[in-house]
């Protein structure tokens, strides 16, 4: 058993104290290259280009870097340019405005379906489950 630092005494230990350090790994793009051989014919110099594997974005950007863009437009409603500055800085993603409403176009176009879908069934229920409570942060408080 441990001896007390003045006293001389045994110490008894009560609670172990822990703490913790929470931290990220780097986050650094993921870049994948696919390369498309291209042929030229020498009779009639006809160019052919192989085409992209079927299971490959035509987008140059991949679906979850195009989720968080679509995120980062909607839940969290940053303008274009707060959207570019934030995945260069904080992804070192480099990335137009013309690019990023792209992504967002094609997101409203694949959500608009099952967006539909979903707001039809919630109209067909009989309870809404909708919270009603006011934001704390709106609240005014009465003295
Ligand atoms: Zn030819």
């Amino acid at each position: 058993m441990p001896q007390g630092f003045s006293t001389g005494k045994s110490v008894v230990t009560v609670q172990l104290s822990g703490h913790q350090v929470i931290e990220i790994l780097p986050i650094t793009p993921l870049v994948i290259e696919h390369r498309l051989h291209r042929l030229v014919c020498p009779c009639c110099s006809t160019s052919t280009c192989a085409p992209l594997p079927a299971d490959v974005e035509l987008s140059r950007y991949g679906p979850r870097l195009s989720a968080l863009v679509g995120l980062l437009g909607s839940a969290f409603p940053l303008s274009f340019s707060k959207t570019q500055a934030l995945l260069d800085q904080l992804l070192e993603v480099k990335i137009s405005r013309g690019a990023i409403a792209a992504i967002r176009q094609r997101l409203s176009a694949a959500l608009e379906l099952p967006m539909a879908e979903a707001l039809q069934a919630a109209r067909q229920q009989s309870v809404a489950y909708v919270d009603e409570h006011r934001c704390p942060h709106r609240q005014r408080r009465r003295r």
